[in-house]
């Protein structure tokens, strides 16, 4: 597909013929399903109709292309051409049978083309002439009898009836025979008037069924030709995809990946083929990615808004259309194959199925484990974030080790964290790198780069994110004096959790509480000397309570 897709980008004006070629050209295997289960209504077979009449000069243009002197067309349309099968029998038939512009479904009149079935004509022409004798009776009879009153009317009792005065009853020839007798009038009908009134009351029903037998008939010799209809269809919705691929590769500067049977992965400026097309005024940063057999494992940090969740898609995506046989956004790629891509991506909420958003993160990731494999693509991104930091860490933590060191797994890997203490895994891991998102700080602005450099971030910027969502000033304030003070009196325990981080959560979780704890604060408030046993008493049993709440 790679080939035929470079074929058609290297070729922009045959490219541009055939788009306008196959433009709208409808759904030629959903309409040939349709007739092979006898459900087609009219509208699908003029579709189909259409469809085929193009077919030739699509056709055409196709072996056009493939015989230019600088054609470069390879194998794939070759096949095309011999696969494109205008089926001019059906295409006949479809002209010969249907009307120009019949009813959308079956059970109205008006389906079959006049002229295609002599039965059906010959009817309709009776019936049509049926009912000019019929228009024309009042006039021939009035004549005829020379009484000027004579009426022909209808009802639903009597069918067709010639109605006349009682004053002229003497001028009424003996043909006519009586049926109904009204205060002034007689009604009466004639042998062939009741003939027309059948001949136009059942032409009708008539050429229904005889349209219903005829379109069945049509339909079983569509459903009959349906293996050359799928398989043309199937060679237009080839071509239909190197068109479309090739065009956007061409619109969006997309280039040829290579292909390769190895454990490599390596894109050159990389962009994310949707973002890229939704920034309006800024420009979209490429990135690289080189992943191999030695840095298999990427910790991903960098600043809340950074850029982390869209680097790690944009990977699988150029991953994906690599291995669909598409052009990829970057400037070169190097895809080494891959059985699966797994993600873990997003929190969707699945309330309904009773499931909380950990589990669901829990349940993915459990299945990522399960089955990924050395060939296989894996896009973390902030697993453990759904529960409390320390259980989240752990997971995570253990979640790379498992990866990294499961005969099975060591699958290339894409982990994004603000878990920032997963970055010292690179020192005891060896398959395991750092990346970050650049950032930079302009006095008191951040400036996110959206750049992917090796290394570790070592700030979130969560603050200023929440300043930028347009957080109160009075929470942005706060937020950054408690995180100033747990950053000071916190100093000593990330670098420990690095070392161990059992023991360092523990570490940590002691310097948060102890940060301005009520209870404390409350037994430091208390003057000894004052109180009386009863008061100390009490006192000591609302600390106790207030402990025991916790
Ligand atoms: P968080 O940690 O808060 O989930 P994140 O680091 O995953 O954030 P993204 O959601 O990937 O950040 O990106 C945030 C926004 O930054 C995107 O919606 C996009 O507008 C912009 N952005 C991301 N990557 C780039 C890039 N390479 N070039 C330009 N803009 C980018």
């Amino acid at each position: 597909r790679l080939d035929a897709v470079a074929t058609a980008h290297a070729a922009p004006m045959a490219r541009a013929e055939l788009r306008q070629a196959l433009h709208n050209l409808g759904d030629l295997e959903r309409w040939t399903n349709r007739a092979v289960q006898r459900i087609a209504q009219p509208r699908d077979l003029v579709g189909m109709r259409l469809a085929l009449g193009r077919l030739p000069a699509i056709r055409a243009l196709v072996q056009q292309w493939i015989d230019s002197p600088q054609s470069t067309a390879g194998s794939a349309l070759q096949r095309i051409v011999r696969q494109l099968d205008a089926c001019e029998d059906v295409y006949a038939l479809l002209a010969a049978a249907l009307a120009d512009d019949p009813p959308a479904a079956t059970g109205t009149l008006g389906i079959v083309r006049p002229g295609f079935a002599p039965e059906l004509d010959d009817i309709a022409a009776r019936a049509a002439h049926a009912r000019q004798w019929v228009a024309d009776l009042e006039r021939v009879e009035r004549e005829r009898t020379g009484i000027k009153s004579l009426k022909v009317g209808y009802n639903k009792v009597f069918g067709y009836y010639i109605e006349v005065t009682h004053a002229n009853q003497g001028l009424v020839p003996a043909t006519y025979i009586r049926k109904q007798t009204l205060a002034n009038a007689e009604r009466y009908i004639t042998p062939e008037l009741k003939e027309y009134e059948s001949l136009i009351l059942n032409a009708e029903e008539r050429l229904l069924d005889l349209e219903t037998q005829i379109y069945r008939q049509v339909l079983e010799q569509v459903a009959a030709a349906a293996p050359r209809l799928l398989a043309t269809a199937q060679a237009l919705a080839e071509l239909d995809v190197y068109l479309a691929l090739a065009e956007v590769a061409a619109l969006h500067r997309y280039v040829r990946p290579t292909i390769a049977d190895d454990g490599r992965l390596e894109i050159i400026e990389g962009r994310h083929p949707v973002v890229e097309q939704t920034l309006a005024d800024v420009r979209f940063v490429p990135n690289d990615a080189r992943l191999d057999e030695t840095e298999r494992i990427v910790i991903l940090t960098g600043p809340n808004m950074s850029g982390k969740s869209t680097f790690l898609r944009q990977v699988a995506l150029i991953a994906l259309m690599a291995q669909i046989g598409s052009f990829v956004p970057a400037t070169s790629a190097h895809i080494g194959l891959i059985d699966r891509i797994f993600t873990r991506i997003g929190a969707q909420d699945e309330i309904h199925a009773g499931q909380s958003t950990f589990m669901v993160e829990m349940i993915e990731t459990a299945n990522i484990l399960h089955h990924a494999t050395a060939r296989s693509l894996l896009i973390l991104d902030e697993i453990g974030r759904g529960t409390s930091t320390y259980d989240g860490l752990a997971i995570a933590w253990a979640v790379v080790e498992y990866i990294h060191n499961h005969p099975r797994l060591r699958a290339r890997t894409l982990f994004a964290t603000h878990y920032h203490e997963l970055t010292d895994l690179a020192q005891r891991l060896p398959h395991v790198v750092n990346w970050n998102v650049a950032v930079a700080e302009q006095g008191d602005d951040v400036v996110f780069l959206h750049k992917i450099v090796p290394g570790a971030a070592d700030r979130s910027y969560g603050v200023h994110v929440a300043r930028l969502a347009g957080m109160p000033q009075a929470v942005v304030q706060r937020a950054e004096e408690i995180l100033a003070d747990l950053e000071r009196s916190g100093a000593a325990g990330p670098r420990r959790l690095a070392a161990d981080p059992a023991e360092a959560m523990v570490v940590r979780q002691l310097t948060l509480f102890s940060l301005a704890d009520p209870i404390i604060e409350a037994l430091k408030a208390i003057d000894i000397s004052t109180l009386t046993p009863l008061e100390a008493i009490n006192q000591l049993y609302q600390l106790q309570q207030q402990a025991r709440a916790r």
